[in-house]
């Protein structure tokens, strides 16, 4: 122990990642919500498009081009907008702007296992405030964020791992009633069914407490190139965020290919629709095999290996990784009865149904 470190760092447990498998021939890696099929073509030719030129000067510091399609498709306007390096700097900007050290921080609980980190990492006090079986927003949930006093509270929605989304009615109630910062965690939207009209950005116009964190890494396939952004009422975005960012967080080449995948809206939505389909049918087949799940609006299941099934959850992910199939377990009170499953191609869907009737011999 160095007695130049912060006793909260010293402490402290870092982010584990889901398995990163290395290039293995005929792995099916369902473990970490990766998008299953490629990006747009257009980032193909953006990327070959690409010079050394690009990169010997400093990126445009505000990405004034890529924020105004992003506003164009949120209707909303420039100035609501940060960009950021992953939707995971969008988080930790909100913790570092809203949260002094020993402030509460809190989040339904399970939800996103960075969200302590982070908060560790800023000294917060961190308030868990688990979720019912059913994942509804947690009973009495403004009033428990109240009684901590909360500067900042994180939602995912759709809900990760469940799936589960909460409507703007919902969020908007929330928000009303809770006395610091929202963050909307919509790192899975795309993927929501259009038919359920779910428009978060109109809330920013009567909330001065809201931010929504999107992403390019599930919806547009980039989860490599780390690009993101927080959506909020001016007053929040700036001048304060960015203020907080690093001056340069976002690299030229994140804005050039943000820009191709984001302005090809026909491919991106082809896609969603894609893995909505494949959604709804893994969900049968897994249910048929009795993994059943909460219905989901984004790419994976929180397949419930119950009692009945044969064998834990653990062994099911254990005998399936080594099939090369890597769905994800969690060493978790809450969650050690279930697996997560991204949901991928019909090609590896229907592998991944095959190897669970092979470990089940039916
Ligand atoms: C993937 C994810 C993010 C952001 O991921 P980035 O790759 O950093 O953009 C944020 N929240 C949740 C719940 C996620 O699953």
């Amino acid at each position: 122990m160095s007695k130049f470190i912060r006793a909260s760092i010293q402490k402290m447990n870092g982010y584990s990642w889901g398995e990163q498998p290395g290039k293995i021939d005929n792995l099916i890696k369902l473990n970490t919500n990766e998008n299953a099929y490629p990006a747009s073509p257009e980032v193909t030719t953006a990327l070959d498009n690409l010079n050394l030129e690009d990169l010997r000067t400093y990126p445009a510091p505000l990405a004034d081009e890529l924020r105004a399609e992003i506003a164009h498709i949120h209707g909303i306007s420039l100035e609501n907008i940060v960009l950021t390096n992953g939707g995971d700097e969008g988080l930790r900007l909100a913790m570092t702007t809203f949260v002094n050290p020993g402030d509460s921080f809190c989040f339904a609980h399970p939800s996103y296992s960075l969200y302590p980190v982070l908060a560790h990492i800023q000294d917060a006090m961190i308030c868990p405030i688990p979720y019912s079986d059913s994942w509804e927003i947690p009973n009495q949930f403004a009033s428990k964020i109240s009684s901590y006093d909360a500067k900042l509270t994180c939602l995912v929605n759709p809900h990760a791992p469940s799936g589960t989304l909460y409507t703007v009615s919902e969020i908007s109630k929330l928000a009303d009633h809770i006395p610091g910062v929202l963050l909307i965690d919509e790192a899975y939207a795309d993927f929501v069914d259009p038919e359920l009209n779910y428009q978060s950005a109109s809330l920013l116009e009567n909330h001065d407490n809201i931010l929504i964190l999107r992403s390019f890494s599930k919806g547009y396939s980039l989860a490599g190139l780390r690009l993101g952004y927080l959506l909020g009422s001016n007053p929040l975005i700036t001048p304060i965020l960015n203020k907080t960012r690093d001056s340069y967080n976002v690299g030229s080449i994140q804005q050039k290919i943000g820009i191709a995948a984001i302005t090809d809206q026909d491919y991106a939505q082809s896609i969603w629709s894609r893995i909505r389909d494949n959604r709804t049918h893994l969900q049968k087949q897994l249910n048929a095999l009795g993994l059943t799940s909460p219905p989901s609006q984004s790419n994976f299941l929180l397949a419930h290996v119950n009692e009945d099934f044969g064998l834990t959850a653990k062994k099911l992910y254990q005998s399936l990784k080594k099939m090369d199939i890597y769905v994800r377990y969690f060493d978790d009170t809450y969650l050690k009865d279930h697996l997560r499953i991204t949901v991928g191609t019909q090609e590896q869907n229907t592998a991944l149904i095959n190897a669970i009737e092979q470990v089940l011999h039916v």
